[in-house]
């Protein structure tokens, strides 16, 4: 299990609602040395994945967020 699952497992249990980087790396006990920001950053770049600027489901503060897009194949 790497960093990286943790953050997706996270971001899947949440969808479709999206969680920002600072809850993210409080729900998982993240470190200075894990900055959440490096792995949403990551996971943005793969399909299923989204980052934007909107509502924390979490916190409730407009900030970055991520969260799981909806798979049309998934039908
Ligand atoms: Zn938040």
């Amino acid at each position: 299990m790497t960093v990286l699952d943790d953050v997706r497992r996270l971001i899947e249990r949440l969808s479709p609602h999206p969680v920002c980087d600072d809850c993210i790396a409080e729900r998982l006990g993240l470190s200075v040395r894990q900055p959440a920001n490096h792995k949403t950053r990551e996971l943005a770049g793969t399909p299923g994945f989204e980052r934007r600027i909107e509502a924390c489901s979490l916190c409730n503060s407009t900030k970055t967020v991520i969260r799981k897009t909806v798979k049309s194949s998934a039908r």
